[in-house]
């Protein structure tokens, strides 16, 4: 399979990409690691007339602890998220799902920014960045502007970003001493994609008990979301394992999902509680409790 015939450009700086971006409008792409824009060129589902290549340009890669906040640029591959100690120790659910993306050469050369941009219902990242509370920070020929994770994903494979700004920055809260976070997915045996993908994020009060939860899960529906729910079933309370189950059985009943060759709603709305559960005893151990 060839791709319909596009020009290429390379920039050196966000300025040349964005003048790009300005002069080519809606027949121009940004390509980073092009695991998921080239496999929709070459079936003819995207069609760009001209790909922005982030690849040359300094400073959109790279993980740093500044201020309360992990800032990871943009261009940051999995792989570099997966091995790095600050992701690890900081933000451990994030180095769980980029250690479970695809395979190495998905891990390779998929950087956090693409997958972010490109919002697929089955990707594992736009969940955990929903229980990590990250802010997007973007920047177009207007200015910079910084975006909630969840004002940013607005649909299946929809975001605000608008056609003309770059996805730069990702900037997640820091957490403190009793807050664990853990990810868990099961995969789609052939792609490795979320059939569902749970994140969450516990801190403890000193007296063992939830002071505030976060729960996003994924691949149930258009897009990751949110489970207030199940959030708030786990507040003030001792995160014991019947407690967490009653969560999980929240979240479970707040996915949509349909029928499909995968399975039927009710083997996945199982799958759900299996999940959920899984990452919530992760998190509440990573938490100390
Ligand atoms: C075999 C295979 C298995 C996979 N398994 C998984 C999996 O298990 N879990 C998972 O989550 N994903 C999986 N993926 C998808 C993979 O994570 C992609 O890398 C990701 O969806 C896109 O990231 P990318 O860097 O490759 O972006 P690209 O494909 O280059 O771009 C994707 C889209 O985002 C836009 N874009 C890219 N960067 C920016 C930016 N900085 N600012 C604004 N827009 C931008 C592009 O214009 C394009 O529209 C898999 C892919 C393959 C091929």
């Amino acid at each position: 399979m060839y791709p319909a015939s596009f020009s290429y450009s390379s920039p050196t700086s966000l300025d040349d990409a964005l003048a790009l971006l300005a002069e080519h409008g809606e027949d121009a792409k940004l390509l980073a690691g092009g695991h998921s824009l080239l496999p929709l060129m070459k079936l003819r589902f995207a069609q760009p007339r001209y790909l922005v290549d982030l690849r040359r340009i300094a400073n959109l890669s790279g993980i740093e602890r500044s201020a309360g906040e992990l800032k990871i640029g943009a261009m940051s591959t999995y792989a570099a998220l997966a091995a790095s100690d600050l992701v690890r120790t900081l933000v451990p659910m994030l180095a769980d799902a980029a250690a479970q993306i695809g395979d190495p050469q998905v891990r390779n050369r998929g950087t956090i920014g693409g997958s972010l941009a490109h919002a697929d219902p089955a990707a594992d990242l736009p969940t955990v960045m929903l229980a990590a509370d990250a802010q997007m920070a973007v920047v177009g020929r207007r200015g910079t502007r910084v975006i909630p994770a969840q004002a940013f994903f607005v649909g299946m494979l929809t975001t605000s970003l608008a056609p003309d700004e770059v996805l730069t920055e990702i900037r997640i809260p820091l957490a403190d001493a009793r807050e664990g976070s853990a990810y868990d997915k099961c995969r789609h045996p052939a792609s490795r994609f979320a059939l569902v993908g749970v994140a969450a994020s516990i801190r403890l009060a000193a007296d063992g008990t939830v002071l505030h939860a976060r729960i996003a899960v994924g691949g149930m529906g258009p897009m990751a979301v949110r489970v207030a729910g199940a959030e708030a079933a786990l507040k003030g309370h001792a995160p014991t394992a019947e407690v967490r189950h009653a969560a999980a059985a929240l979240v479970a009943a707040a996915v949509d999902p349909q029928e499909d060759l995968q399975g039927t709603v009710a083997y996945k709305r199982n799958l759900a509680q299996v999940y959920a559960e899984r990452a919530l005893a992760s998190a509440v151990h990573r938490a100390g409790g």
